[in-house]
């Protein structure tokens, strides 16, 4: 997280400004409040865990009048390994401005991703994989992920494997079909079949059973603007992290 450009913030849509006044303190009220994501500092303040990883730099040549012309295709996932997954994309002339602006378009493309413990093998009752079998095609890339039982781990693709750590996914299996050797279109099926986890409508009971989660697993933390720009600052030396005590 950028804290400079945070503190320099001025928010210029609706949602950035519920942000600020701490009006909306949590990412998945902010998501599910029909107004649109348009600020990549909304989730710098509501997600400050999200961590990221470049899947991908293409290098593209193009020849022109004026001689060769070279440019950056970025692919990046960020995520916060607990239920909210980014996937963005960005071009340029340089390498790092592409990437950084690539995990700020990720920020705008952000999925509140549903868990589960989908597989009848497990029962486990926690949010650790999928809650039932998804797909996703991009391009001609096709992926098909389906709920595996504890333990298992990610048995996927590379790219795959990333996107659903940064998800907070634990146990999944998965196959593809047709072209994925084009990481950028693997990559837009893997967060196309995620983004399925959402649009199934569920029967409520068929949610109970397979322990359907949407989401942080942890409990909802409030955030305020003013907290992170400006957070207390420790009376101890060593400066470490302020841990507060007691109820409210
Ligand atoms: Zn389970």
């Amino acid at each position: 997280m950028d804290l400079e450009r945070l503190k320099a913030w001025e928010p210029k849509t609706e949602l950035g400004m519920l942000v600020r006044d701490g009006k909306v303190t949590h990412i998945s009220q902010a998501l599910s409040s029909d107004l649109p994501l348009r600020e990549p500092e909304i989730v710098d303040i509501l997600l400050p865990e999200m961590e990221d990883e470049v899947l991908d730099v293409n290098m593209v040549q193009r020849m022109t009048d004026s001689g060769r012309r070279v440019r950056f295709s970025i692919t990046v996932v960020i995520g916060n390994k607990d239920g909210y997954v980014g996937l963005g994309f960005a071009k340029g002339k340089e390498v790092g401005p592409s990437i950084r602006k690539a995990i700020d378009n990720a920020k705008l493309n952000l999925l509140e991703l549903k868990r589960g413990c989908g597989s009848w093998e497990c029962g486990c009752g926690t949010p650790h994989t999928l809650p039932f079998s998804v797909k996703g095609k991009a391009g001609s890339a096709e992926v098909y992920l389906r709920p595996a039982p504890q333990g298992i781990g990610l048995a996927v693709g590379d790219v795959a494997k990333k996107i659903l750590e940064l998800a907070g996914v634990q146990d999944a299996w998965g196959r593809t079909a047709g072209q994925t050797r084009t990481t950028k279109n693997y990559a837009k099926a893997t967060f196309a079949a995620l983004t399925q986890t959402r649009r199934q409508r569920m029967m409520e009971q068929q949610g109970k059973m397979l322990h359907i989660h949407t989401g942080m697993s942890k409990p909802q933390e409030i955030v305020r603007f003013e907290e992170v720009i400006e957070p207390e600052t420790p009376e101890e030396p060593e400066g470490e992290a302020v841990k507060q005590e007691g109820g409210e």
